[in-house]
């Protein structure tokens, strides 16, 4: 092989053409209308997120960090306080924190990738106020342990499952389980605009009440100012794009679930690797595979050997934990999370991946460990 690139990691563009006539339709309706911010499209979009999840509340936001720290700050969140998230996550879980003049405090993950409970119950002082859970890659955490934690502690919890829509733990959805959740339509998120998108849900009352307010300039319903606020809209052009895939979302899912199956089969007994739980593996997990991201002991070697053969795979967040980037100043030891940012890579998981594309990063996968093209059935 040349090293072409057969499989990119994530192909933007063809996501657009698979349904550019519809695309092209739902944009040239909102244009034509004048319609541009909070309008009819936007609340359309909410309806839909609320029915889908069962939440009382959801906000069409300007983006994912923004859902997090409105989400703060309507919660009083704020300096004086600390808010334990892991440190396997988006640098922008612990900057939302940190702008609303909170620290953010990292904690490790545990055997299955997602934040440990033991070492959250460890980073509690008396100044926590919240923990913070990351649903990462489409998986929810274990909840029930995160929340036990917080009921004894008397913390609240507040979910980033930017990666998450979907996703469920025990039947429950990904958002749902705390005073608030949030999510992104950063173009490559699972449920993807064509620019930044985010939104926040939760079943509160008041902090319904703040987060209207603090994303709209602090006006009411009847435009009058009441409060201080923001300017943290969705716009309608996305609202009525994530409309129109909203539609075909379970199909998404179910196709990224089906490439979930294909790998672990063809990898599951390379011991060299450590996989992913796949689809089928626990039913108290629902995972919409955001990410499928695997450790390796050989990952520069695996690297290097996808990309001879044109598939292009990615270690997550640039190769660093948030608490790895000296000049934000955290000082915490995270072994697992350490080792884990050694070994760990994702292949490219996306449903515009063809079976054919799927089928050549299976190959090239065994290949690199010297096994045949097929799993023995
Ligand atoms: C993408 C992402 C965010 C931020 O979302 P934006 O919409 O890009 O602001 C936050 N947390 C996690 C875990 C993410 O993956």
């Amino acid at each position: 092989m040349s090293g072409a690139l057969r499989v990119p990691f994530f192909d933007y563009t063809a996501l657009f053409r698979r349904d550019e006539e519809g695309f092209l339709e739902v944009i040239r309706d909102v244009l034509g209308r004048g319609a541009y911010i909070l309008q009819r499209d936007v609340r359309e979009f909410e309806d839909r997120l609320k029915e889908f999840l069962g939440v009382r509340h959801a906000f069409g936001l300007s983006d994912g960090t923004n859902a997090l720290m409105l989400g703060l700050r309507a919660l009083g969140i704020g300096p004086g306080d600390e808010v334990i998230m892991p440190s396997h996550t988006y640098v922008a879980t612990a900057a939302s924190v940190h702008f609303v003049g909170a620290t953010p405090v990292l904690a490790d993950i545990g055997p299955d990738h997602m934040l440990d409970p033991e070492s959250v119950e460890r980073a509690i002082t008396p100044r926590t106020r919240a923990i913070m859970p990351v649903q990462l890659n489409g998986r929810t955490c274990d909840m029930d342990a995160l929340q036990g934690i917080a009921g004894r502690h008397d913390l609240v919890v507040v979910e980033d499952a930017a990666q998450a829509l979907g996703s469920k733990f025990k039947g429950k959805y990904a958002g749902t389980f705390g005073a608030f959740g949030t999510f992104s339509f950063y173009p490559a998120k699972v449920l993807g605009c064509f620019g930044d998108g985010g939104a926040l849900v939760t079943g509160d009352d008041e902090i319904a009440e703040r987060v209207g307010l603090l994303r709209d300039h602090g006006r009411n319903a009847e435009g009058r100012v009441v409060a201080w606020g923001t300017n943290c809209r969705l716009d309608n052009v996305q609202a009525a794009v994530l409309s129109h895939k909203f539609k075909s979302y379970g199909r998404d899912i179910e196709r990224r679930r089906q490439i979930a199956r294909r790998y672990h089969d063809a990898f599951h007994s390379i011991t060299d690797l450590v996989l992913p739980p796949g689809p089928d593996d626990d039913p108290d997990h629902f995972d919409v595979y955001q990410n499928y991201e695997l450790e390796s002991g050989r990952r520069e070697e695996l690297l290097a050997h996808l990309g001879e053969h044109g598939i292009q795979a990615v270690v997550q967040w640039g190769g660093s934990a948030v608490h790895q980037f000296p000049e934000l100043g955290f000082e915490v030891s995270l072994p697992r999370t350490e080792r884990f940012f050694q070994r760990c890579l994702m292949l490219p998981m996306n449903s515009a991946l063809s079976d054919d594309d799927v089928q050549h990063v299976c190959e090239t996968v065994r290949a690199c460990y010297g096994l045949s093209r097929e799993p023995a059935a």
